[in-house]
């Protein structure tokens, strides 16, 4: 049977050179990146080369990240470590937007059980957060902003460099979890003004378990995890010398690669999208129509529910998600597509399509057979649909 992945926001394969890359570091260049002797120096700099590859990517100074064990981490370090010694200089007040990863929203509401104020700010049905919405909801306390640059499930691409401005305005830092897009789209630290950042090595076919959190030059962040004085005493525990270089390589690649990535994805994303609304009435689009990830394309469809799609899709070799990887699992309809406006009905009747360099036009029509019948059928054995 034909095997279709179209489920890369969930996570990557490991591309084959970052794989080689890797190999070494298991087992020749074992050492501690620690420790003294060679062995250990030898990781040292392996480390600190894989730090420049993926500074280069972000366009940040290698001096500006440390490595963690993912988006989830990365995150929890920026929010609750800038809060923690930043509240005393400008106050406990803490913005973020309610279509985030549970990786910031949770952390965020983990923060209030010590007296830090939150304000979740709505998006618009895109899943755009308006920059008016953020303008009213700053205050003199306000310390940090934390807005995505891209959402997981939706793929709308945030105004990030215009957020950050208004922020700026009144001194509240800002942090963005850029897990989708780096890699993806081109993000650049500079560019878009931020102060902190989360990125994570498997949504760009790197290694699981390797994040970074940038934090600029001159903001404060403190160490998460207590122990060690790895990571400039920023990041407790042996460093992941492989999962690093594997991240490494990762970067090199997907900078080497993104413009012929981009294109690529957008025109199988073009073909999917229309393909699907054309051939299935009662589906729309949920996300930004222009400003979304190149390779997602996420859909509603009135009358079947999201779950009883993916299995149906995995017995032709279909994979995919319905709303986020991490909360699939739970009958919950997905935070996001409620912020966005969508009725408890027709959230639970999504699917998100998300596509990778190795996807092909093939792919896309094979989807494209599939699919109609599948909404059709279910939608027949529903009441809801009949
Ligand atoms: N943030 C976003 C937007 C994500 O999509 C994910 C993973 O799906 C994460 C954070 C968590 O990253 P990790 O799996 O590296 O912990």
């Amino acid at each position: 049977m034909k095997s279709v992945y179209m489920d890369h926001s969930a996570t990557t394969p490991v591309d084959p050179d970052v794989f080689n890359a890797m190999i070494p570091y298991y087992t020749d260049i074992y050492g501690n990146a620690s420790s003294v002797h060679s062995q250990g120096q030898k990781a040292h700099r392996a480390v600190e080369q894989a730090r420049e590859q993926v500074a280069a990517l972000i366009g940040a100074s290698a001096g500006e990240l440390i490595f963690t064990a993912g988006g989830t981490e990365a995150d929890n370090q920026a929010i609750i470590t800038f809060m923690t010694q930043e509240h005393q200089k400008k106050g406990k007040h803490i913005i973020t937007s309610a279509i985030e990863h549970h990786a910031v929203l949770h952390t965020c509401e983990f923060l209030t059980k010590f007296g830090f104020e939150l304000t979740v700010l709505p998006v618009n049905s895109y899943g755009t957060v308006e920059p008016d919405t953020l303008r009213e909801a700053l205050r003199p306390d306000t310390a940090l902003v934390s807005i995505m640059h891209a959402n997981n499930e939706i793929g709308t691409i945030e105004d990030i460099k215009s957020l950050v401005d208004i922020s700026h305005e009144v001194g509240a830092a800002f942090h963005t979890d850029a897990v989708q897009t780096v890699g993806k789209i081109p993000v650049n630290v500079k560019e878009l003004g931020v102060d902190l950042l989360s990125a994570s090595g498997h949504k760009l076919y790197g290694p699981k378990g390797i994040g970074i959190l940038f934090a600029k030059k001159g903001i404060r962040i403190g160490s998460y995890l207590h122990g060690g004085a790895h990571e400039r005493n920023l990041r407790a525990g042996t460093v992941n010398v492989a999962g690093a270089v594997g991240f490494g390589k990762a970067a090199e690649l997907a900078g080497q690669r993104l413009p012929q990535n981009i294109a690529h994805l957008k025109e199988l994303s073009q073909r999917l999208t229309s393909g699907i609304l054309d051939s299935i009435p009662n589906s729309r689009l949920t996300g930004h129509p222009v400003n979304r990830l190149p390779g997602s394309v996420s859909v509603v469809f009135d009358y079947v529910e999201g779950e009883s799609i993916l299995l149906m899709l995995d017995s032709y070799g279909i994979m995919a998600s319905s709303g986020s990887a991490c909360t699939s699992g739970s009958l919950d309809p997905s935070h996001v597509l409620l912020a966005i406006g969508l009725p408890h009905e027709t959230a639970h009747g999504s699917l998100r399509l998300t596509m990778g360099k190795d996807n092909t036009e093939d792919d896309v029509d094979y989807v494209l057979e599939k699919l109609p019948p599948i909404i059709k059928n279910l939608r027949l054995m529903s009441p809801l649909g009949q």
